[in-house]
Order: structure tokens, then sequence, then C-alpha cells
């Protein structure tokens, strides 16, 4: 019977081309809502974690559109700690990814490092470990859920020595790609891959890691951490990491392989941010279908030279090409006469972002 069920699940799955599930990854931005986490000058840690959070989760799906993405937050909310781990548990995650931005009284701290739950030289990570599990304090009945744990008495860490993690091997791996890429293709100074006894791994029943991108609390990688490139680069690099971990041995996606240069200097900014407003485009999507449509399809209505960008299982169909907004607008308008609800998407090089970005980019 179960196998019965089985193969007429695949074969349902064939019969509507939607790819088989291959691989779930739960991608968790830290803190959220009344716990802000770390807070910069001008930076705050729950929305720079959010921020990449999804702009990852976005490349993956763009990238590889048979993994689940799924998230513990897409908005500024506040998620217990033991409920992040259970979105986890409850998807089947195959890979749980925690992104957090770190803090330290000393202002010249800095580098990005990578956590696996572990009690390997526990005492020297304790403090971050007490701080980041300090936010279940936020939590009403946190006394309950975590079984009297109390994040600032170090006698509650000693459970964590009693503690073996079976996917200790597999979670290392993908930390060891992170800070490879953070240190050889973003040159970000390199803390390293750590152990330390974070609450939202332990109960995680897959391999898991927890990023600290930077330091909020050292003015020029805050700056880093909250500037466009800053923001994409680090983002391509875990995307990376993924790749490497999900596909091992194979070549990363040809669209975001690109060495990622990080501007230093007040003129490679500027030059920067030039190439960006540059490279954005804006078309109109028209609407979307699963089948692939032959340029003069009907379907089109007499629109020319359409352009099809896939979607997961979708195949979204745009129309022209616009350099600013307001352009982008005014052919909206027209095309609005035969697609009532075409919609104006954008563009950086190959890439979709949200149109509200790419204005931002070009102001
Ligand atoms: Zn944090």
């Amino acid at each position: 019977m179960e196998m019965k069920r089985y193969i007429a699940s695949i074969m349902l799955c064939m019969a509507m081309s939607v790819p088989v599930h291959a691989f779930t990854v739960v991608i968790d931005p830290g803190h959220g809502g009344d716990d802000p986490g770390a807070i910069g000058r001008i930076a705050r840690e729950k929305t720079l974690n959010l921020n990449a959070a999804l702009q990852l989760g976005e490349m993956i799906k763009e990238a590889y559109p048979e993994v689940d993405v799924i998230y513990t937050r897409q908005t500024d909310v506040f998620i217990p700690l033991h409920k992040r781990a259970d979105i986890a548990n409850k998807n089947k995650a195959d890979l749980f990814i925690s992104i957090h931005s770190n803090a330290s009284d000393n202002r010249n701290a800095s580098g990005a490092e990578t956590f696996v739950l572990g009690t390997e030289r526990m005492e020297d990570n304790l403090d971050i470990a007490m701080r980041e599990n300090a936010v279940i304090k936020l939590e009403a009945d946190y006394q309950s859920s975590y079984e009297g744990f109390d994040p600032n008495s170090i006698d509650s860490y000693i459970m964590f020595d009693l503690l073996q993690s079976d996917y200790m091997n597999q979670s290392l791996q993908f930390a060891t790609l992170v800070q490879k890429q953070f240190v050889d293709s973003l040159k970000r100074g390199d803390r390293g891959v750590r152990q330390a006894a974070f609450l939202v791994l332990l109960r995680t029943a897959c391999p898991s890691v927890l990023i600290e991108m930077g330091f909020i609390s050292n003015r020029d990688e805050e700056r880093f951490l909250a500037s466009e490139e800053g923001k994409i680069g680090i983002t391509r690099s875990i995307f990376r990491a993924f790749s490497q971990f999900y596909r091992p041995g194979k070549a990363v996606p040809a669209l975001l392989s690109d060495t990622v240069v990080v501007p230093t200097t007040e003129q490679q900014i500027a030059q920067a941010r030039e190439q960006q407003k540059v490279d954005i485009t804006y078309k109109i999507q028209i609407f979307s279908t699963r089948k692939k449509l032959p340029k003069n399809d009907p379907a089109f209505k007499g629109l020319k030279n359409c352009t099809c960008k896939k979607d997961g299982v979708w195949l979204k169909y745009m129309y022209g090409s616009c350099k600013t907004y307001a352009e982008a607008k005014k052919l909206q308008a027209t095309v609005k006469k035969k697609f009532a609800d075409c919609i104006i998407v954008a563009f950086q090089g190959d890439e979709q972002i949200l149109v509200k970005r790419a204005i931002e980019l070009q102001k």
C-alpha cells in the first residue's frame, strides 16, 4: 500500500512537472520584533539579519528551484528560539542557517565567524552564547520551554558538555565553506569556525550553523554590513557555500560565480554605485505560465520580443526594457490596455530585485 502510494505521488509530481523535493533549507534571521539584537550607530541587527536571509533565500530559489526554502520569519516579528528549531524539524530540514550580526564592548573587534553547536573551547565563546541565548528571557514561559535553563548562569551550560551532535561533521563542513567564502572571495577578517552553546542550534535535527556576519559595534564593519556592496557580498558568499554543500564538486551557477570585488576607497565605492545604476533595467511582466511559448504566440497579443524568465515551475513573460522607473510607468500604461494585470519588475544585471530597491539604487 505504502509503495503504491509513493509511486502514485511520484507519477503525480511528474505529470504536473513539479520538481520532486530534493532538499529543504531553513533560513533563520536572528532576533526580530521587540528583540532588536545588537544595535549599532546606523544599523540594527534584526534588520541586517532579515535582509541577508531573504536575499539568500531568493538566490537559492533562483539557482535551485527544486530546493524548498523556508524562513523562520519573513517580517519584523519576535519568534522564540525553540520555535525556530521546531520550524526546521517540522519541515524536515536538511540544513539550518541562522544569520546574526556580532557586537562587542571592544570597538576594534571585527571579522566574520561561523559557529556550530559544540563544546570545544566553549569557555572562550561563552560570552557570545550567553548574549544570543539571553533573548529567551523575552519569552513569557521560558523557564518551562527550556527546562529551567538560565542563559546567564555558567552552571546551565554544563548540560552542553553531555551533548553529542549527530550532525557535527556536516555542520562543520558547511561552516568551513561559509568561512572560506567570507575570507577568500569577500576578504573579510577571519575569526574562524568555532563551537559554542547556542540554544537555537541545540534542538535542530539537521546540520546547523550560526553565522555572525561581522561586528555592528565596529564603525567600519557596520558601514560595510549596511552598504549595498556589503549586503550582496555577504549573501553571495553564503549562497556559494550553499552551492558547494548542496552539490559537492559541482560548479557554482555562472550567474553568481563572478568574484565579488569589495570596493574599499571612496572612489571605488562611487564607481561601484554608478555601475549599479547603469545596470538596472525595468520590464513589464505580462503573465506567468508553465508552458514555453513560441515567439509569435497569440498569447502575447501582438507584443514583440517578449522575454522569458524561469521562476521555479513558472515562466514569467516580460515586455520591454526601460532604464528608469518613470519610463517603465509610461510603458506599463500602454501595455495595460492589453494586459490589465501587468506589473513592473526590476533587474540588476540578470538578477531580479525589488522595484523599491532598484529605485533606491538609482537615487
Ligand atoms: Zn544575534
